[in-house]
């Protein structure tokens, strides 16, 4: 098979370069393992939240510019300040015309709430979940938050805690439904995906409109946990336009319903420009050609090679198992790329668990093109995107999708600005 370019991986970061050298009319494939850190998403995307010291950030760019000085191996500082402020305008119309539609600005972080009902800062949010200007104010003064009953990935009591603390008065509701008590009788069948499954049938979006217009009355506002719309797109709406008072999702534990389904609308969209997704198949090795990478081989098609002019390493981090963790090394299973780590092993990370952790910036070693270095040298048709990258904190930095987007259409661009294309 050939293409122009082979991306492995179908997370954000693969399908956003995907969708990008697509768009400008090449011949695209995603081969992708598997699941991607997309169903474990808030619903939001995160560009840069604070600086490694810990400072809080207001202005993205502005904070990406102070990066540049002091982080010199952190993606956003490869790409540079100046441009990330390009592509993270064009990363928000590119989900906007995949069918993502999301609410922010790179210029100034609103806040989303997370599962706990903590404050966040963040850049972008699907619409119809809950954000707020400030992290320490409410969009409401009254509020019912309302639960599936046996639903065991939603907390409603620790996200009154955080409200009454912004001073706003919670109320609890409950939502039953027959058509739940079969996935009910199995407490790990209790999931949002399943859930939501119940809930997109129209029987179900109705009678839940009905018990939430009840639990609804004398408050200002309505949560309900991320748990309608999987394969609808008008439930939100539907819902809204029963109930008298907003009504506002939040995430839940994962699997996530908006990051599930912002996977499979990029895909459509991927597919509709006419790139080949290949889900469930694993590039298991290369071929090289005068230290150019000349094919993929994967476990699915056995001796039948990927062939491409260029190839885009969009794997991600241990979580997908972009990188390896050996007993004394780092390793990137498909190419042997060069990768980023402290030797001592003991310094990978703490026993305090939310504390910064070294192996997060651990990572694929590459020049300022985002092209992956081996044994010390840049492979001329190889680069690396997303959260496999070396450099970054995702979770302490709040800037995980934000270097999966921006790295993934800088890469692109390096791509169509070659002397090839
Ligand atoms: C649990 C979790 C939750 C997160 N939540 C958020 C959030 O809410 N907001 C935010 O801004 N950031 C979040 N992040 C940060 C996240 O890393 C980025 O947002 C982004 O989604 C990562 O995308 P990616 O494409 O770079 O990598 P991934 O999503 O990890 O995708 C890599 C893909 O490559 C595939 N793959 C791996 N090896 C191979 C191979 N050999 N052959 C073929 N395919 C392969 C994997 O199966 C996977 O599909 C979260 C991260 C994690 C781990």
């Amino acid at each position: 098979m050939k293409f122009d370019t082979v991306i492995i991986g179908g997370g954000l970061a693969g399908m956003a370069c995907g969708i990008r050298l697509a768009e400008a009319g090449k011949r695209c494939a995603i081969v992708s393992q598997g699941q991607s850190a997309l169903h474990f998403s808030s619903g939001s995307f995160d560009l840069l939240g604070r600086l490694p010291d810990g400072t809080r950030v207001e202005d993205p760019i502005e904070g990406i510019a102070a990066l540049e000085r002091t982080e010199p191996e952190h993606p956003y500082a490869l790409i540079g300040a100046e441009a990330c402020g390009l592509y993270a305008d064009r990363a928000q119309t590119l989900l906007r015309e995949a069918g993502i539609s999301v609410a922010g600005s790179c210029r100034r972080n609103h806040f989303r709430v997370t599962p706990m009902g903590k404050a966040q800062p963040t850049w972008l949010t699907i619409d119809g979940y809950l954000t707020s200007e400030s992290a320490d104010s409410l969009p409401f003064a009254k509020v019912c938050i309302v639960n599936v009953e046996g639903f065991l990935d939603f907390y409603p009591e620790f996200i009154a805690e955080e409200f009454r603390r912004h001073g706003v008065e919670c109320r609890f509701g409950c939502v039953n439904l027959p058509d739940l008590e079969q996935i009910r009788r199995n407490p790990s069948e209790m999931r949002s995906a399943n859930i939501a499954r119940v809930f997109d049938h129209d029987r179900n979006l109705e009678a839940l409109a009905g018990r939430l217009c009840e639990l609804a009355e004398g408050c200002d506002a309505v949560i309900l946990p991320a748990i309608v719309g999987l394969n609808r797109n008008d439930a939100l709406d539907a819902l809204r336009s029963r109930v008298r008072v907003p009504i506002y999702l939040l995430p839940t534990l994962p699997p996530s319903i908006p990051g599930i389904k912002a996977q499979q609308t990029l895909q459509r969209r991927f597919r509709a420009l006419g790139g080949e997704y290949f889900l469930g198949d694993t590039v298991v090795s290369a071929e090289w050609e005068q230290g150019r990478v000349k094919q993929l081989f994967t476990a699915n098609h056995g001796n039948i090679p990927f062939r491409a002019d260029d190839f885009v390493l969009a794997s991600g981090s241990f979580f997908s198992r972009g990188l390896v963790a050996t007993p004394d090394r780092i390793v990137e299973p498909v190419f042997g790329a060069d990768t980023a780590y402290i030797p001592d092993r003991s310094q990978w990370y703490t026993l305090r668990f939310f504390d910064r952790q070294n192996y997060q910036a651990f990572g694929v070693r590459t020049d300022r093109s985002l092209r992956v270095l081996r044994e010390g040298a840049a492979v001329a048709n190889l680069y690396c995107v997303g959260a496999g990258l070396a450099g970054f904190h995702p979770v302490q930095e709040g800037c995980g999708a934000g270097v999966s987007l921006l790295s993934a259409l800088y890469a692109a661009d390096q791509i169509l600005n070659s002397p090839r294309s």
